[in-house]
């Protein structure tokens, strides 16, 4: 299968350049074409020689993601219904920082990606689960949904959009890269029509990240890297229902990246009625990974509960999960049950 460019790291593609005897200083051209400008062909790379689009036709694929709905309003949360190359459709949720609900605009934003089409985890209480699992997403569809969002954003501005400044961004001389010209740095590359507005992360859309780990990390990786998404490791939420090995890989991993735990019951019995996944990965087995988690990154953990009245919101629930989170040091996320049909 032909490997989409968006799946792809500066290091790869210097090498790939170099391979085809070509200078590796292309794979920053075209590393800002697809971050910066965010262009969806080849042929609008318009500084690179003939030679080398063709190359990069015949070996990488460029898809960019098909819009087929959005709903919601800039003020409050966008929801983006996208379809895929193979015509399945995922989601991704914008989600403004300060809606203008408290009167203020807002310059920071949070997008909610889908790591999944569809999920095998059957959740009781989740509409991603009700039609089973279909296809891990590529780290490509991951990486594209922020950049088709910040695509479209930035077409179609709104007065209260305040893209994220990156008049501090290192240059690429400091961060080591040896193809750096002086004051060639991806901030001075960027106009008003090409700034970032996404600079949270949550990964808690379609799917269960973690059961897509490789990935996943591949495409969180371009999203960190400076001349990728540019999104800083601690900006980024991943969250899971609890797969308790992954969660143990993911805190060996280097990068600092938050942790969600989606809990919704704080005893075996509770979350067992709602969280299949719970019988393969129990309440003592998902803290002893979580506790390897906060050990390893010293970050905070957040436990998501949703409360479903008369299933787990009970006072039977308050002092286990009370426990818990005392000792994960993790902070609890209560959230409001959206009903859904099924
Ligand atoms: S793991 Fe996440 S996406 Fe999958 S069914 Fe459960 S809550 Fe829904």
């Amino acid at each position: 299968m032909v490997r989409d460019i968006k799946s792809v790291s500066a290091e790869d593609l210097r090498a790939q350049f170099q391979s085809w005897n070509q200078p590796a200083y292309r794979a920053a051209q075209v590393l800002e074409w697809l971050y910066v400008h965010r262009v969806t062909s080849w042929d609008a790379m318009t500084n690179l020689p003939k030679v080398a689009r063709e190359l990069l036709r015949a070996n990488f694929s460029l898809h960019a993601l098909e819009l087929v709905k959005k709903q919601g309003s800039r003020d409050t949360t966008e929801k983006f219904l996208w379809r895929l190359s193979d015509q399945s459709l995922i989601e991704s949720v914008l989600i403004p920082a300060n809606p203008a609900l408290y009167g203020e605009a807002s310059d920071r934003h949070t997008l909610c990606v889908s790591t999944q089409v569809g999920c095998a985890y059957g959740c009781k209480f989740c509409a991603s689960g009700l039609e089973g699992w279909k296809r891990n997403l590529s780290a490509d569809e991951i990486v594209e949904q922020v950049v088709a969002v910040e695509r479209r954003q930035t077409e179609n501005p709104h007065p209260q959009d305040s893209p994220q400044s990156l008049s501090s961004a290192s240059t690429n001389a400091e961060r080591g890269d040896p193809d750096a010209r002086p004051g060639d740095t991806i901030s001075s590359k960027r106009t008003p029509a090409t700034e970032r507005l996404v600079n949270n992360l949550v990964i808690m859309g379609m799917g269960e990240p973690l059961a897509n780990y490789d990935n996943l990390l591949q495409a969180l990786r371009i999203l960190n890297a400076p001349w990728g998404g540019g999104i800083g490791a601690r900006k980024i939420t991943i969250s899971t229902s609890g797969l308790a090995p992954q969660i143990r890989k993911l805190a060996d991993d280097p990068l600092q990246f938050r942790l969600a735990i989606s809990l919704h019951g704080a005893t075996d019995e509770t979350r067992n009625k709602i969280m299949p996944v719970n019988r393969k990965y129990p309440l003592s087995e998902l803290a002893a990974a979580a506790d390897y988690y906060q050990k390893r990154k010293e970050r905070m953990i957040t436990l998501e509960y949703i409360l479903i009245s008369g299933v787990n919101d009970g006072v039977d629930q308050t002092k286990p999960l009370a426990d818990l989170a005392h000792r994960l040091r993790a902070k609890v996320n209560l959230i409001p049950y959206n009903r859904v049909e099924g």
